[in-house]
């Protein structure tokens, strides 16, 4: 898609797989000092960049980058820009709205085509049914069985814009009401009866000396005047440290990524993949696609990637968004009790009573966001 803007020519695109920040400034003659004199914190967030990341790209008359921005997250983005002394790096907000709605769905196919169908919101219809996995059998669905579901969106110049967050939501078969609600203290489903659905949890990687750097998707920096962001936790430890995986799942990278060094990416349940960077050495015998069980020795901590002292870098993914891994590593328990448990039903009595006054409300018709066409990227630039 290409749009005017001044007389420059602004396309929106996405990032090619295998790209790299760096293969991005050789290409367009960058000389990658820009990239070596960046801070740790940076250059790990340039390693962010994810294959089929959105990045618009605005050129002059002679071909040349005159400004890029480069999605990294939900809320942040890469910005290069050309002035007089040659070429600049920062970190942008990524501007957006949010919405929240409320769909009620009576079952005609199946609950994902249906939720699909009826929302044209794919993400939607797919973390509906992870947050359901394991619970409810969809399969005893009926026709004019009900699904309700409150969530929130994020939009972007009349696109949606990453995963949607569901709030509540409520299953009925025939009689029957299965309820989850989304646990705002610990980003968790469970059901009306305080009751985890996630039956598993993840272990902190290694014994560490300290935490270095936490997690943060935006935070003001007063010297540099701009947000940054820092999508993992850094535990300092000695170097040959023992990373072990944080929950059972699959290798799905083993090497080189830029910034973060050597790093392993392992995919678990329920959407989640976790991810350890800067290690000295990676375990021998594993590899892509290898299964690992939790508290399995993956590798050993180091300084790769960065030159700043040894540490692990651990990142936490839920469907392709970082999450703070804190909050996840922190639970333990699969019922909440005592005040934790009060606080939540009486949360989520009002949730569950707002969901069935809808249960008798005609289809209504979501705006198909995704049709609507972007006009500009001067939005997004902060
Ligand atoms: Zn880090």
């Amino acid at each position: 898609m290409v749009t005017s803007l001044y007389s420059l020519e602004v396309e929106k695109l996405s990032w090619p797989k295998g790209d790299t920040f760096l293969t991005f400034l050789q290409h367009y003659n960058i000389n990658n000092k820009l990239y070596f004199d960046l801070e740790k914190e940076d250059k790990e967030l340039c390693s962010e960049i994810r294959a089929g990341a959105r990045y618009y790209l605005t050129k002059n008359e002679n071909n040349e980058l005159v400004q890029v921005l480069i999605e990294v997250s939900e809320e942040m983005q890469l910005q290069i820009y050309k002035d007089d002394d040659g070429y600049k790096f920062t970190t942008v907000p990524i501007v957006f709205d949010e919405v929240v709605e409320t769909v009620t769905i009576p079952i005609t196919l199946s609950p994902y085509q249906d939720i699909l169908n009826q929302t044209s919101n794919s993400e939607l219809a797919n973390e509906f049914i992870r947050a359901y996995s394991g619970s409810v059998n969809f399969k005893y669905m009926r026709k004019n069985d009900k699904i309700i579901i409150k969530y929130r969106q994020k939009v972007r110049m009349g696109q949606y814009h990453g995963t949607p967050e569901i709030i509540s939501s409520v299953v009925q078969i025939r009689k029957k009401k299965y309820f989850i609600f989304k646990n705002e203290d610990d980003g968790r489903y469970y059901n009306d009866k305080g009751k985890s659905l996630t039956s598993y949890f993840f272990k902190v990687p290694l014994t560490y000396s300290r935490i270095s750097s936490r997690f943060t998707k935006k935070r003001w920096h007063p010297v540099l005047k701009r947000y940054r962001a820092h999508l993992g936790i850094d535990y300092a430890a000695p170097r040959g440290r023992a990373i072990y995986s944080a929950a059972n799942g699959r290798i799905i990278f083993r090497g080189r990524k830029g910034g973060y060094g050597n790093v392993i990416k392992i995919a678990h349940k329920n959407g989640y993949v976790t991810l350890y960077a800067h290690q000295s050495r990676f375990k021998s015998g594993l590899k892509r696609g290898s299964r690992v069980r939790k508290g399995q020795l993956i590798g050993y901590v180091g300084t790769t990637g960065v030159s700043t002292g040894p540490h692990l870098h651990f990142g936490l993914y839920k469907n392709g968004r970082a999450i703070d891994p804190s909050r996840i590593i922190r639970v333990t328990k699969t019922k909440l009790k005592g005040t934790a448990k009060k606080k939540f039903l009486k949360y989520t009595k009002s949730l569950a009573q707002e969901l069935m006054e809808k249960k008798d409300e005609p289809t209504q018709k979501v705006l198909n966001l995704k049709k609507i066409e972007s006009k500009s990227i001067l939005k997004s630039k902060a």
